[in-house]
């Protein structure tokens, strides 16, 4: 991580020299065997002191297993993990001084939200009125001051959630480990909740390390984003870099949506020049519609255009979603609602255009 940020930023060299980011999570060619199947399958990553980490991937491609052997609830078959320098393989997990977050909150059904929070103070020796202490400050910080005395069965999904994070918090733990924590809640109370989790992160700078098949919270959360497939290890990289530089054609489609350019009816025009097993790839957002008779743009040189006709146009609030058959291929194309913009209809014909240098090459 470190070597990587100097490359990209080679002026905040010296301050990172100076006072380097110690790496507090280390996975070693790790792999999970279940019978012949292998869950992980040797991956190793590296987390620096207080990054919030975000592994995203598709259902089944083994997050939650990367997500237990760190936690210490299963073991690897091979590799090593190391937490703070030291290998973790002869340490328990309820030894391993992590807070966790499952996606079906996991709180005690049959003790009040304080009882909930108290417990792990009580695990670790923590005196009545310390305890106490702590909890209403906890309590105050996740707002639910009022509902100390309630059982979990009396509060919302959220407050649930609020009072799981609040329980991995409290001991004050260097690690928390977040599994699908928002899966469970709808959407409008994903968004806020978010919000939340990135405001106690920013607070509490614990090294957080979050699971999810939910691209937006991956792109939303994380400082850096690991892409997993099928028990592998796709790409790490910042949401931006992800985004914006997909590797593979998995990662262009997985993350957002993607224009794969494989056998177009016209020649993509690129300053780049791949190796042949590279696919030409272009975000929707990057490609305008134009009338068809619309004059060349200032910056046209550097564009490509082609024509094309409108299949259909999906008006989605604050977005248009065009699909424009151009020769043997259907690009999709999404442009922001703005005032005084022309609107097309299926049928008009269309001069779609991008700059060359929007196209991506991404691995087949
Ligand atoms: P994810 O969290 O990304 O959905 P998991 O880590 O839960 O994926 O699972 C990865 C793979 O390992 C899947 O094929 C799953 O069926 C398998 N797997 C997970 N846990 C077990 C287990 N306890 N026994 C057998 N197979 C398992
Ligand atoms: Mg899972």
């Amino acid at each position: 991580m470190n070597l990587k940020l100097k490359s990209h930023l080679p002026s905040e060299d010296k301050v990172l020299e100076k006072s380097p980011v110690p790496i507090e999570i280390e996975f070693c060619n790790v792999t999970k065997m279940y019978g012949a199947v292998a869950a992980v399958k040797d991956i190793s990553l590296s987390v620096s002191r207080g990054e919030f980490l975000t592994i995203l991937g598709p259902s089944g491609s083994g997050k939650t297993t990367a997500l237990m052997l760190l936690a210490g609830f299963t073991a690897p078959s091979r590799g090593d993990i190391l937490i703070a320098g030291k290998s973790v393989s002869d340490v328990p997990s309820y030894r391993r001084d992590q807070g966790i977050v499952f996606q079906s909150y996991a709180l005690f059904p049959h003790l009040t939200v304080r009882r909930n929070l108290e417990f792990p103070l009580e695990m670790r020796g923590i005196k009545a009125a310390e305890r106490a202490a702590r909890v209403n400050r906890m309590l105050a910080r996740v707002h639910l001051d009022e509902f100390g005395n309630r059982l979990p069965s009396q509060l919302s999904g959220g407050q649930q959630q609020r009072v799981a994070l609040a329980r991995a918090l409290i001991s004050d733990p260097p690690v928390l480990l977040l599994d699908e924590p928002l899966g469970a809640l709808d959407r409008n109370l994903r968004e806020q909740m978010q919000v939340e989790i990135k405001d106690l992160h920013k607070e509490f700078g614990k090294t957080t390390i979050c699971v999810t098949h939910d691209q937006e919270e991956a792109l939303t959360l994380s400082d850096r984003i690991v892409v997993m497939r099928a028990g592998q290890i796709d790409q790490i990289d910042t949401p931006e870099a992800l985004y914006d530089r997909p590797k593979t054609r998995f990662i262009a489609n997985f993350l957002g949506e993607a224009n794969i350019l494989e056998n177009a009816a016209f020649k993509i025009e690129s300053d780049v020049v791949p190796s042949s097993e590279m696919i030409a790839m272009l975000r929707p957002e990057r490609i305008s519609v134009n009338a068809h008779s619309a004059a060349r743009r200032e910056d046209a040189d550097q564009r490509q255009s082609v024509s094309g006709t409108v299949e259909d146009m999906i008006y989605a609030g604050p977005l248009r979603k065009y699909r424009v058959r151009v020769g043997n291929a259907v690009l999709i194309a999404r442009e922001h609602v703005a005032s005084g913009q022309e609107v097309f209809r299926s049928g008009d014909e269309v001069r779609l255009d991008w700059l060359r240098s929007d196209i991506r090459f991404v691995a087949a």
